[in-house]
């Protein structure tokens, strides 16, 4: 892996590599984004760059962008434009102070081939110096981790899904497994390290895989609602959900790691089969190292087959409080966020658990107000944290994204304040505030 991008400075008088220079790492959003930072820190520090304490005593800046909400867009725009002053008392003091945009935002920037969203960030961020595509920053060294109990360790990037309302596939591109046996690897050094927490990371880690095993086959589809647009949109999810059954059965169905041959677990939903995932039995390799705790995020309700629930029964390390996104309690929203299960599929999961697993507990992310959603529809989803009893829930109130399907064939038609009332009732009931 070569990092090109980050300029080399030594110190002249000596031939020895010298800590010259400073950086400092922002990092908006999710899980997955601290620990690419991680990795961004160890870019910087491997050249003998030291950690710098905030915006004003460093040398370089690199923002690791968020694009889930458009209020975190917003965010970094007004942070660049900010640090502008600091960049230019520096600039005129002949000190070197550089911007870097990486993350989500740059991510989406170089997938769009008009062009089009590279010109608009450039345009809103005039003193951003450089724009990282993330997949600079490789795996093949040891991140600079923040926490010396807890690690996080990516086993995938991107995401298949195409959830109408969602940018990710978008900013990080289609989903991509970590080889099984780099992360193994990992979490054996960090075992041997003293750590005591691992979470194992991707955008649906449920699904970790499907592309080892079924290769450029790792097709999937939007539901009918959508599947018309997807098709003119883009070729590669064009199969029909019958061709994808067909590609299903003709492909192998073992899987060798560490001469273990292990049959994939195949995840079906609403009466059609889905794809195989190698997760439970990384769960279970990973869960026999001894970590107090292995936890995981995101995981979706239709990868979560009855093998995963066995083997979280199995393995009390493995985490008691289970993160699953419901996004909505309602079949024709969810139907409308292309998500690819029923309240009642949902439910039937969370009983499976609890019922396996007496001390299990429930987080959850929902979106409030997304196009054409009813009091009816908002009340189903109240109705099933009343069943799950969550312990707590990341709530959203929907706004459109770039490029996904709900911004261009939908209607973004609940009001503001309606939003925000259905927001207010949930965070109550649900986060008790
Ligand atoms: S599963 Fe859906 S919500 Fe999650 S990252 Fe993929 S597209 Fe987005």
């Amino acid at each position: 892996m070569t990092y090109y991008y980050l300029p080399r400075y030594y110190n002249l008088c000596t031939t020895v590599y010298q800590p010259l220079m400073k950086y400092f790492v922002k990092t908006f959003g999710c899980q997955q984004n601290h620990a690419d930072s991680e990795r961004i820190a160890q870019a910087f520090s491997a050249r003998g760059y030291t950690e710098a304490t905030g915006y004003e005593d460093t040398n370089y800046v690199i923002i690791n962008t968020c694009m889930v909400r458009e209020s975190a867009e917003n965010r970094v725009y007004g942070l660049v434009n900010n640090l502008k002053e600091i960049k230019n008392r520096k600039t005129k003091n002949g000190e070197l102070y550089k911007i870097i945009v990486t993350g989500c935002m740059v991510g989406i920037a170089f997938r769009d081939k008009t062009g089009k969203f590279l010109s608009k960030i450039r345009k809103a961020m005039p003193a951003a110096d450089e724009f990282m595509p993330i997949e600079e920053v490789g795996f093949d060294n040891e991140p600079v981790r923040q926490n010396l109990n807890e690690a996080w360790v990516p086993i995938s990037n991107g995401c298949n899904n195409f959830c109408t309302f969602c940018i990710v596939p978008f900013t990080r591109g289609r989903e991509i497994s970590r080889p099984y046996e780099d992360i193994i690897e990992e979490c054996l050094h960090l075992r041997a390290k003293g750590y005591k927490k691992i979470t194992l990371l991707g955008q649906n880690v449920n699904s970790y895989g499907a592309d080892l095993i079924l290769g450029k086959e790792n097709v999937q589809v939007m539901r009918d609602i959508e599947k018309t647009y997807f098709e003119k949109h883009d070729q590669d999810y064009n199969d029909t959900l019958d061709q994808i059954n067909t590609t299903l059965s003709t492909i192998r169905t073992k899987f060798t790691y560490n001469g273990r041959n292990v049959e994939p677990v195949y995840v079906k939903h609403l009466g059609k089969m889905r794809i195989p995932t190698l997760f439970p039995y990384l769960l279970e390799d990973i869960a026999r190292m001894d970590f107090e705790t292995v936890d995981f995020i995101s995981s979706n309700p239709w990868d979560f087959s009855d093998e995963l629930i066995e083997m979280i029964a199995r393995y009390p390390n493995i985490t008691r409080t289970i993160h699953l996104p419901v996004q909505s309690g309602d079949n024709n929203v969810l139907k409308r966020m292309n998500r690819w299960y029923t309240a009642e599929d949902y439910i039937e999961i969370i009983n499976k658990l609890k019922k396996k697993v007496p001390d299990i507990k429930f987080t959850t992310d929902i979106i409030v107000g997304f196009c054409g959603e009813t009091d009816e529809e908002f009340q189903n989803t109240v109705k099933l944290a009343k069943i799950v009893g969550f312990e707590k829930a990341y709530l959203a109130m929907y706004s459109e994204r770039p490029m996904t399907a709900a911004t261009k064939v939908m209607t973004d038609d609940v009001p503001h304040e309606t939003k925000k009332k259905r927001w207010q009732i949930l965070e109550k009931f649900i986060n008790n505030y």
